[in-house]
Order: C-alpha cells, then sequence, then structure tokens
C-alpha cells in the first residue's frame, strides 16, 4: 500500500497483458492492460513536459470513458492531485471548485469543452485546457500519446501527498473537497480485496460514475487492479445498461438504489438476457431490504449486497463480503473491513458509547479516514475529533454477529413530538405500494408548528387516481402512530445526486 496509486493499481497491469481492462459499453474501443500501462506512461510524461508537476491540481471533467482512468493515473504519475468534476457541473459550479482547489490543468472532453473554457476564465489560474477527444486548438490524448518527453521523474510521499481531490456529493450542503492521500486510497482497495475480489474473467460495469469516489473506487481502481475488465458507460440510460449487461456478459454490478428500484420494477428488464451476473452491490444511499429481495429474485441471484461508506473514508468501511450475500441479514449494509474501527454513540448523549442493537451515531477510525478537508481546518475539526474519530453523521446499529444496519442521517431525522422518524423508512414502505413509482420524505412543519413527515409520491402509471388520502392510510396501517405521513405531495420526480442520493433539501426548498 505504500505505492502512488498509479503503482498501487497499475502495477500487475504487465502482467495482465493482453486481458481487456476497459472497453467502451457504446462502440466496443477496447484498450488492454498492456495499453493502459504503456499510454498512461506517454499521457504522463506530455503532461509533464507541459508543466504539470508536483503539488499542482489537475481538474478530470469527463462523463465516463476508457480514456479517463488513462487521464486519471496519467495526472497522478506526473505528481499532480486529481480533482474529479460532475460532467453536468455549469460553468458557475466548476469555477467555484476550480477556484477553491487552485486548479491550474483542465482535462475534458470536446463536448464539455464550452463549459470547461467559461469555467476556467471565470476562476482564473488555470495555464491550460485538454482534451481526451480532440479539438481544434487543444492538446489531445492522442497528441500526448506520441509525444517522446521522459517520464517524469517526480517524487511521490504516498502517506502525504494527495492522490485524489473529490468533491462530497453537496447533500447536505455546499460539496466539500476532500483530501486523500495516495496511502489512504490505495489502504482502502487492500483493505476491500479480501471481502470484494475481482478477478480475470470478471466483468465489470462502470455505469456509476467515475467522479464520484464509489465509482472511481468500486468501478475503477478496484477491478483494474485485479486484472478484470471495466465495461464503461456514460451515463445510466436503462436500455443501454440492459443491453450492456447481456452483450457483455457482465458478471458483478456495482450500483445504487435508483437502479435497484429499475431492475426490480422496470418492465424491459424482462426483455434481457441478465443471466450472466453473479452478484449485485449497492451503495452510497439507504436501500430498503424488501426492494432489494424484489431486485434479487426477480434476477435469480443471491441477495442484492450492500456497502457503507463516505468521500472522507476514502470511501469505504463496511462491505457484504460476496461469499456471505446469501448469509447476510437482509437490510445489513456489511460488516467492517479489516483495519478499522467502530462506535455507535448515543445522540443524546455523545460520550456514551451504545450496546448491540441500539441506534446511535456512527464513528469510524482508520487508516483510510481523510487527510482533511481543502482550506477548511474547522470543517476538519468537527468531523475528526482529538482521538481520530470520524463522526459520519448517521445514525445505525449493529447486531450480535457484526452486521451494521445504517438508520438514516441524523440530520434528515424528523423529529415528530419528540419521537426520531427516520425517512428512509417511510420511503421504502411508500415504495411497496403498487401504485408508487418512488418516493421521498422530509420534514416539514403543520399549523401548530410541528415537525411532521411530508411525502413526495410519484404515482406509477397504471395508478392515475391514487390519492393522497390513500398513502396516508397505507402508512398508518403499517407504522406505529408517531410515523404516519401527515401531508402527501405528488410529483413528477425525485431529485437525485449522481450518487444516488435523494437530495431532500430541494423537496424543502432550502436549497
Ligand atoms: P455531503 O457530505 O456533501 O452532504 P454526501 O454525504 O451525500 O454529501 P458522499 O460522501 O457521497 O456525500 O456520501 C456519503 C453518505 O452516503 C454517507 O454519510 C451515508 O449517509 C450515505 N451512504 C453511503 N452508503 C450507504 C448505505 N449503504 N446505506 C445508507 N446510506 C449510505
Ligand atoms: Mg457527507
Amino acid at each position: 500500500v505504500d505505492l502512488p496509486i498509479h503503482d498501487a493499481v497499475l502495477g500487475r497491469a504487465a502482467a495482465f497483458g493482453n486481458t481487456p481492462a476497459l472497453v467502451d459499453g457504446t462502440d466496443g474501443t477496447t484498450l488492454t492492460y498492456e495499453q493502459v500501462d504503456r499510454f498512461h506512461r506517454r499521457v504522463a510524461a506530455a503532461l509533464a513536459e507541459a508543466g504539470v508537476g508536483k503539488g499542482d491540481v489537475l481538474a478530470l471533467h469527463s462523463p465516463n470513458t476508457v480514456a479517463f482512468p488513462l487521464a486519471f493515473y496519467a495526472a497522478t504519475r506526473a505528481g499532480a492531485s486529481v480533482t474529479t468534476v460532475h460532467p453536468l457541473a455549469t460553468a458557475e459550479e466548476f469555477a467555484g471548485q476550480l477556484r477553491d482547489s487552485r486548479t491550474r490543468w483542465i482535462v475534458t472532453v470536446s463536448p464539455l469543452l464550452d463549459t470547461a473554457r467559461r469555467a476556467a476564465e471565470l476562476a482564473g489560474g488555470v495555464q491550460e485546457i485538454f482534451v481526451c477527444d480532440s479539438a481544434p486548438g487543444h492538446r489531445s490524448l492522442a497528441d500526448m500519446l506520441a509525444s517522446t518527453a521522459p517520464e517524469p521523474s517526480v517524487t511521490i510521499d504516498p502517506a502525504q501527498d494527495v492522490a485524489a481531490l473529490p468533491y462530497s456529493s453537496g447533500t447536505t450542503g455546499t460539496p466539500k473537497g476532500v483530501m486523500l492521500t495516495h496511502r489512504q486510497i490505495a489502504t482502502n482497495l487492500a483493505q476491500l480485496e479480501p471481502v470484494v475480489p475481482a478477478a480475470p474473467g470478471e466483468r465489470i460495469l462502470a455505469v456509476l460514475p467515475f467522479f464520484h469516489i464509489y465509482g472511481l473506487t468500486a468501478l475503477m481502481n478496484a477491478p483494474l487492479r485485479l486484472g478484470a475488465t471495466v465495461v464503461v458507460l456514460p451515463r445510466f440510460d436503462l436500455e443501454q445498461f440492459l443491453a450492456a449487461i447481456q452483450n457483455h456478459r457482465i458478471t458483478g454490478l456495482y450500483v445504487a438504489p435508483p437502479i435497484v428500484l429499475a431492475l426490480a420494477k422496470h418492465p424491459l428488464v424482462a426483455d434481457y438476457d441478465l443471466s450472466s451476473l453473479k452478484y449485485v452491490l449497492s451503495a452510497a444511499a439507504p436501500l430498503d431490504a424488501k426492494l432489494a429481495a424484489a431486485c434479487s429474485q426477480r434476477l435469480g441471484l443471491p441477495p442484492v449486497g450492500q456497502a457503507y461508506g463516505m468521500t472522507e473514508l476514502s470511501p469505504g468501511t463496511h462491505v457484504v463480503p460476496l461469499d456471505a450475500m446469501s448469509d447476510a441479514p437482509p437490510g445489513t449494509v456489511g460488516r467492517l473491513i479489516p483495519g478499522t474501527e467502530m462506535r455507535i454513540v448515543s445522540l443524546d448523549d455523545p460520550g456514551k458509547d451504545l450496546g448491540t442493537g441500539a441506534s446511535g451515531e456512527i464513528l469510524i477510525r482508520g487508516p483510510q479516514v481523510m487527510k482533511g478537508y481543502l482550506g477548511r481546518p474547522d470543517a476538519t475539526a468537527a468531523l475528526i475529533d482529538a482521538s481520530g474519530w470520524l463522526h459520519t453523521g448517521d445514525v445505525g446499529h449493529v447486531d450480535a454477529d457484526g452486521w451494521l444496519f445504517v438508520v438514516d442521517r441524523v440530520k434528515e431525522l424528523i423529529k415528530y413530538k419528540g419521537f426520531q422518524v427516520a425517512p428512509a423508512e417511510l420511503e421504502a414502505l411508500l415504495l411497496t405500494h403498487p401504485g408508487v413509482a418512488d418516493a421521498a420524505v422530509v420534514g416539514a412543519h403543520d399549523d401548530d408548528g410541528n415537525e411532521i413527515p411530508h411525502a413526495h409520491v410519484v404515482r406509477r402509471p397504471t395508478a392515475p387516481a391514487l390519492t393522497e388520502g390513500e398513502i396516508m392510510t397505507y402508512v398508518a396501517e403499517r407504522v406505529a402512530p408517531y410515523k404516519r405521513v401527515r401531508r402527501v405531495t405528488f410529483v413528477a420526480g425525485v431529485p437525485r445526486s449522481a450518487s444516488g442520493k435523494i437530495l431532500r433539501r430541494e423537496l424543502r426548498g432550502d436549497r
């Protein structure tokens, strides 16, 4: 683990030789391991020749493509830290990230070039914009592959140097730049390897974005480190996704709950041969046990497993091991991975550790805890205490066998007359109603100023006449009285982030 991330991931690439490493799921373009190894070294040399060096920040602004990993590892090999950017970010949002991270270099793709240019103008300080494909006036990856410059000779300190600077999803506030060192990322890969071992012959579908830490780890670093084949899709489109599973004989799916929902409920799924799949793993947001079961039953697979983590944890701490998917209790996000410590502490009395079965805040300590938030020492100190415990802001409990269950975020809990109601639990229940296509619950206030659960519901096309009253009754018949939904609004869709999280603040109107 004490290697720079490009060496930790690609150290065995030469040995995997002609095994396909990356396949474009839309046009079939394939890069073998030998090519990924050779090409990223050439690009690193060209970047270094262009002036990219140690301590620089390079923004990688691209949907998932086969070139994305090349650009990423080339940049780190040249000594830069890579800040990954949402491909749908506006120029203003992108400029904010460029300014915050003091980015000097951008790698983008031609369809996003205008946004990148405007962002660079707004932010200032950007020296050059490279493109992965091609655009007049910009150096392209093809130009860089032709470079004869020597490989960069920077010395990287894996324990101190920042390899990746992803931004947190911004679910609860403004996204924060998360400094992850080479060692933190590589350590987390090593910790996850025994429990989710991808291997040569496995074909992983990269539909979640590489720019988010979950995609970066589960869909890029981990499978490439182990010799699997990564089939890349630029965005989630259900038909394209199902066709890719069928045509590329995908063996493993790492997804977020909205995709599990589609797999469990969408009629299109029946039209495809998905028999190559061996497992489905979901992370990044709460997944209901019943929904998970409906998905695995429909696909004829072992129960959908889960993993848990956050950007600040490089990102993983818990996962249902692949070989335990059938035995794990429904709804668990997994067991603690090796080399990591966890505590569950009381929400009312934060110093107090809770025992088996009791819900409290999840605290984590381990080598994968981030170096800090970029430029926000106060926010860092508020998250990680003096003893090194990271306060996740998530509520959970463990059972006697060490399986963790995540209830919801502390901040999202709705306090109804002193009782705590978890929106995730009500959302899961609403999804079991045959007329409900999607649902999100947030806290609202009634006329007396009490906080109450307010459901936003998307009706299925088959249930156009579903009423507020029917929804409230359905919930009231199934939960304790304090958990009842007390207001219902029908909406066309539920706003979600790229990693599949419900943007509850948008529903509350406090964006
Ligand atoms: P921000 O910190 O900017 O508000 P964010 O917390 O959504 O955004 P991420 O780092 O992408 O940013 O997400 C981490 C969070 O995702 C965790 O704190 C947790 O709330 C949630 N999460 C991750 N995995 C799971 C899971 N398996 N079940 C439930 N929640 C999960
Ligand atoms: Mg967070």
